[in-house]
């Protein structure tokens, strides 16, 4: 980052950090350093991030290919604010609402192509699955497979719609449902993952005049925190929900690294509802996208330091 040079002058004593490559020895000893496709400090926005990373995913979406976007990290860490953002300043509005404004402006250009957009919105917690904007009567889901559609959730509410604004709704709706609930049954927010996903169906003609059906689906996921019990301190109940985070968050762990490996006949899908629920748009032809979330304060050194190494396995 440059810095203003009347603020070096004002200032006797910069510091600044700086990481060399390995050197021979160290590869000599099979070190390892942590490699990621990006890194984004305390002063880039989410609008950089978007741009750099999550563009390309999306764009991907709109031409009939499934991506995801996960936030992962320890709670308090940036996940909420990263996905959904803040209204000002307008380079920290979240990843989907950009995501959102992306879609449509796709759309609005598209020639000769009709698109459908649908939205759902959902959480895990506790291995249960819940509708964020569906009546409260059907408040368990269950997870189901059929031999064409592969895996759904049965009787999760599907919204139609058309514009910017009418997702920013569903996804407000979503939101605050979640607050709600989580009110009620006295339960922390931050101990489930929830996902939004925007499903599109898309018709171009060609200039045969031959229709084409593709579809594409977008996961805007944000995890759990991924701390650990000896810090949070859980016991009974609290504790039985911790430990299901952590099986989710290392089953995911497990299928990520296991896709990013190739060499791995047996993907575990199977071992969360997490992964179960996007095994579609995990590895084959989709796009994955890890945001690793840290905070930069020194008494989360450990948890920054499990985040990393979690973001780094993904690699
Ligand atoms: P999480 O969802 O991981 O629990 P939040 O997104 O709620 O964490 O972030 C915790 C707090 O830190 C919030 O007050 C949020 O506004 C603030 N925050 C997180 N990331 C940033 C950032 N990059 N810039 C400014 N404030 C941030």
């Amino acid at each position: 980052r440059c810095c203003d040079f009347n603020e070096m002058v004002s200032e006797s004593v910069k510091v600044v950090v700086r990481c060399r490559p390995l050197n021979d020895r160290e590869k000599a000893l099979q070190c390892k350093m942590f490699t990621f496709d990006g890194t984004y400090f305390t002063d880039h926005t989410t609008e950089q991030m978007y741009n750099e990373i999550a563009y390309p995913l999306v764009e991907g979406v709109t031409e009939g290919y499934n991506g995801t976007i996960f936030a992962y990290g320890q709670t308090g860490s940036g996940k909420s604010f990263t996905m959904q953002g803040t209204a000002a300043p307008a380079g920290q509005r979240g990843v989907i609402p950009r995501a959102f404004e992306h879609i449509f402006e796709t759309i609005q250009c598209a020639e000769n192509t009709k698109f459908l957009v649908r939205a759902s919105y959902l959480e895990i917690y506790n291995e249960e699955i819940r509708d964020l904007l569906g009546n409260e009567a059907k408040s368990k889901l269950e997870l189901k497979e059929h031999p064409e559609r592969g895996v759904y959730v049965r009787d999760l509410s599907m919204h139609t719609v058309h514009s910017v604004g009418e997702c920013e709704t569903v996804l407000e709706q979503g939101w605050r449902s979640r607050a709600v609930g989580y009110t009620l049954m006295n339960k922390d927010s931050s101990r489930s993952h929830s996902i939004f996903t925007i499903h599109l169906e898309i018709c171009s003609s060609d200039e045969n005049g031959h229709d084409h059906l593709r579809a594409g689906k977008l996961n805007l996921v944000d995890l759990a925190g991924s701390e650990r019990q000896s810090k949070t301190g859980a016991t009974g109940e609290r504790l039985r929900e911790a430990t299901k985070i952590n099986l989710s968050l290392s089953a995911l762990g497990n299928v990520i690294s296991a896709l990013v490996d190739g060499r791995s006949k047996y993907i575990p899908y199977r071992d969360s509802k997490l992964t179960r629920l996007l095994q579609d748009s995990l590895g084959g032809n989709t796009r994955t996208l890890m945001i690793a979330c840290l905070s930069p304060a020194d008494y989360n050194y450990e948890e920054t330091l499990s985040t990393l190494r979690y973001a780094n396995r993904a690699k």
